[in-house]
């Protein structure tokens, strides 16, 4: 059986997470994110539906919105303290 994978993108304020095989491809994320970090990947996931992909995790401002409006918990950003954020810097 698969495993579930969960993406990690490093943002200025933190991390947003994507587990793409828990995603129905409703593109809620997409289109309520203000900052238009997201799209629509052209790969579909283990349940056929296509789930977003970050295209600007630099814009990311780790504000919550895809993780609220996601009905799957498939999307979700964390935010850290600036210096978690540098630490994190400096471990790549
Ligand atoms: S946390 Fe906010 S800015 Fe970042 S991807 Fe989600 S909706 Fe967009
Ligand atoms: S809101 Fe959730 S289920 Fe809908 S496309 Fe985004 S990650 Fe997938």
């Amino acid at each position: 059986m698969a495993t579930a994978v969960t993406k990690r993108w490093k943002t200025k304020l933190g991390f947003l997470f994507i587990q793409e095989d828990e995603c129905k491809g409703c593109n809620f994320c997409i289109e309520f994110c203000p900052k238009k970090v997201l799209e629509r990947s052209e790969q579909f996931n283990a349940k056929g539906y296509y789930p977003p992909i970050v295209i600007d995790a630099e814009a990311c401002v780790n504000c919550t919105f895809c993780e609220l409006v996601c009905p799957d918990f498939a999307i979700w950003s964390e935010k850290l303290s600036p210096e978690t954020v540098r630490e994190g810097d400096n471990h790549g």
